[in-house]
């Protein structure tokens, strides 16, 4: 649908190396784009990239650090001589009663889900503006719109990012088109770090299409988005959860009247 209006395309990801940012590349990859991973894990970084084939380069660099953003960008601009695209995906969770996140993790959470989007969106903004324009893909949540316990620095590093979202959105149009995509339960490696079986089955009971998403359904929002046809679409935060915000208890099943 949308691969002959993203040929040829420069498309930066962070957080490329696993996940939904690992399958987004490879959608954008065979929808004939030049892609540049970035990623702090350098092993998997080296291996998503040769699985990605030629069209693609990794650059290893820390979302967190914005100096080593920086010199990540410089690299983008040595590969693709600019950025039509940016995903800017890379993002951690910790999973923790309120009363004991510590200031480390609290840091840390925000640094790599908030600074990490921040400065990569400058970055590439910055490129964008000088250049021709582009596309600016933001990774938020649900969890950045509704309150989920043990998840208070994620929650609030992801309504962050939906924020900077709308305020980039007036800042760089018409040149710049930016967007969030908030995502409820996706099937990847961190979801699998931090469930257990039980706790994922409890989870898709309560989720009205009964399932977790999968990467590719993310990936493909992310290509829409990316695309021409989209291009009225901005300043937005575009929910993809399987229904889970929809109804609020009634979603979850819960209706309080057993009759119906
Ligand atoms: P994964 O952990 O599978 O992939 C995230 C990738 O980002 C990993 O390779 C990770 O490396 C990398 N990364 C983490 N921190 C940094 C950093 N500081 N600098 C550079 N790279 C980094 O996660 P998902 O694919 O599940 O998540 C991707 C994004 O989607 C995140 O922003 C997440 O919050 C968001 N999201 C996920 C949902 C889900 O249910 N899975 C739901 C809603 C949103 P490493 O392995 O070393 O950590």
């Amino acid at each position: 649908m949308t691969s002959e209006q993203l040929q040829g395309r420069r498309v930066v990801i962070t957080g490329g190396a696993s996940g939904i940012g690992m399958v987004t590349a490879e959608a954008f990859v065979q929808a004939g784009c030049r892609v540049v991973v970035i990623d702090r894990d350098k092993r998997a970084l080296q291996q998503a990239v040769e699985a990605l084939g030629p069209t693609t380069a990794g650059i290893t660099a820390d979302v967190s650090d914005p100096a080593s953003i920086h010199d990540a960008f410089l690299g983008v601009d040595r590969a693709l001589g600019g950025v039509d695209v940016l995903i800017a995906n890379a993002g951690i969770s910790v999973r923790r009663r309120f009363l004991e996140i510590s200031s480390e993790e609290w840091r840390r959470v925000i640094a790599t889900n908030l600074d990490g989007v921040f400065f990569c969106a400058q970055e590439a903004g910055l490129r964008m503006m000088k250049g021709e324009g582009g596309v600016l893909l933001l990774m938020g949540s649900t969890n950045g719109l509704v309150g989920y316990p043990y998840y208070a620095s994620y929650n609030a590093s992801k309504a962050g990012v939906i924020e900077l979202t709308r305020s980039l959105s007036i800042e760089l149009a018409p040149k710049v088109r930016v967007n969030a995509i908030c995502p409820g339960y996706v099937m990847t490696p961190m979801q699998e770090r931090e469930y257990t079986p039980a706790m994922l089955e409890k989870v898709n009971g309560t989720i009205p299409l009964r399932r977790h998403a999968r990467p590719e359904e993310i990936a493909h929002l992310f290509l829409f988005l990316a695309s021409d046809r989209a291009r009225y679409i901005h300043g937005q935060a575009l929910v993809i959860d399987g229904g889970e915000l929809a109804g609020g208890l009634a979603s979850a099943g819960v209706t309080g009247d057993e009759s119906t």
